[in-house]
């Protein structure tokens, strides 16, 4: 009846399926066990009438000219240079730390000396890790490195990560960059925005083919079991591609323990008045419980509408009830799951594809990449 399963409607899902279905021309069934298509892209409107993000806020960027064009063909574009901004302590400065965050922070013959300093140094247009700035010989350009270290990496990623300072890796510190440059877009990307009419519109379109059949609110779980290296649906082997974009530890029943995540509670809140903070993001880099605060009308081109709903996020552990969001990778977890991906590898019709079946973060543009790659192979496989 169906010549390829793929389990989960995300990114991954959805581009896969889309595409085995036009060009490969087979008969795909995706099986999500959300009651929507999109995954952790899903926007809806709100009661008020607001597009907002249920799983926190998604921007688009790429440099990929094939996940542009491709894409392109399923939507049109909101374009947008998506800025972020940091609340330290009630001063709100731009992130990356760059020459216009200079002058937020310093007194104006401070953060011109520390400009002219940084261009002469590093050269207009440069990203200079902190590190890097903490060698420098200028006890006042190592103070901009001690400033970033404090005021927007440490206890923002204590946050995130759940972690005591001392736990943090300083390998990932080097990479909080001092921006040389006024430019103040969080991604240097070619191509950065939204889907005009939302991430969901745009996927609903990609699996809108007579070869797609969709089911949603249903766990794989239900229709599809794995014994002795053999995939069932529904009591009956199947032997065609079976593309997993799930948990790979869930898929194997935690034989090798539970693969560690952190989640997130998403907090919406809406206010009767125009604005709340008069731009999209804002990062709580010294202060409060939640990681940010994203106001929805500016980051999808809503500034018309009288009112705003904004939403908080709280980072939390993962405990198997809330949503594994992010892995947290170290050689010990990536161990685990190198256990998995090995069974997975016995299966030769068995593809594990996406940030939780490879136990990796992806970026959007990254995942669909890989989709369309692993689509291409499929596809030749079969010809
Ligand atoms: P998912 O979107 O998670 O899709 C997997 C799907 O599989 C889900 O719908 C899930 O319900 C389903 N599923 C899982 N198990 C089963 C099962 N057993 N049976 C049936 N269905 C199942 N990327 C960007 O490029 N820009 C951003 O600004 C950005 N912001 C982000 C913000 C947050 C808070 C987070 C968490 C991620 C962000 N990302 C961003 C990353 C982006 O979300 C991912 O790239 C993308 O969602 C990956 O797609 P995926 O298909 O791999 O996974
Ligand atoms: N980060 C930080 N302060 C900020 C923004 C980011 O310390 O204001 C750190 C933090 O450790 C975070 C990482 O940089 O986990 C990556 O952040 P980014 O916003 O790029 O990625 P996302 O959270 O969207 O995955």
């Amino acid at each position: 009846m169906y010549d390829t399963i793929v389990v989960g409607a995300g990114v991954a899902g959805c581009v896969l399926a889309g595409e085995l279905a036009r060009r490969g021309n087979k008969k795909v069934l995706v099986i999500e066990k959300r009651n929507h298509i999109a995954g952790n892209c899903y926007d809806e409107y709100d009661e008020y009438g607001i597009m907002v993000h249920v799983y926190g806020p998604h921007i688009f960027h790429t440099e990929y000219e094939r996940v542009y064009e491709y894409l392109s063909q399923y939507t049109e574009w909101y374009e947008f240079g998506h800025e972020v901004h940091a609340n330290v302590h009630g001063n709100i400065i731009n992130v990356p730390f760059n020459l216009n965050t200079l002058h937020k922070v310093y007194d104006e013959e401070k953060a011109a000396r520390l400009e002219n300093k940084l261009v002469s140094s590093y050269g207009m247009d440069s990203r200079v890790p902190i590190l890097t700035l903490k060698e420098n010989e200028d006890p006042e350009v190592r103070e901009v490195a001690e400033y970033v270290y404090e005021n927007i990496f440490l206890r923002y990623t204590m946050k995130q990560w759940g972690k005591k300072p001392e736990e943090i890796d300083p390998n990932v510190t080097a990479r909080v960059p001092v921006v040389i440059s006024r430019d103040n877009r969080y991604f240097k990307d070619k191509y950065q925005g939204m889907p005009l009419q939302g991430y969901t519109a745009m996927f609903e379109k990609i699996l809108d083919h007579d070869n797609i059949e969709v089911q949603t609110g249903t766990a794989a779980e239900e229709l599809l079991t794995i014994k002795d290296d053999r995939i069932y649906y529904e009591g009956e082997v199947f032997d065609g591609p079976v593309i997993y974009t799930g948990l790979a530890d869930e898929l194997f029943g935690y034989e090798y323990g539970h693969l560690p995540y952190r989640s997130l509670k998403f907090k919406f809140e809406h206010y009767k008045k125009e604005s709340f903070q008069g731009c999209s993001v804002v990062n709580y880099t010294v202060d409060e419980d939640y990681t940010r605060i994203t106001e929805f009308k500016y980051l999808t081109g809503q500034v018309n509408t009288p009112e705003t709903t904004i939403v908080k996020e709280y980072p939390e552990a993962y405990n198997g009830e809330n949503t594994p969001y992010y892995s947290i990778n170290n050689p010990d977890n990536d161990g685990v799951y190198a256990k998995y991906k090995a069974k997975a590898d016995r299966i030769p019709n068995l593809y594990l594809l996406g940030r939780l079946a490879e136990y990796k973060y992806y970026n959007i543009d990254a995942i669909a990449l890989r989709s369309l790659e692993l689509a291409d192979s499929l596809v030749r496989g079969s010809e």
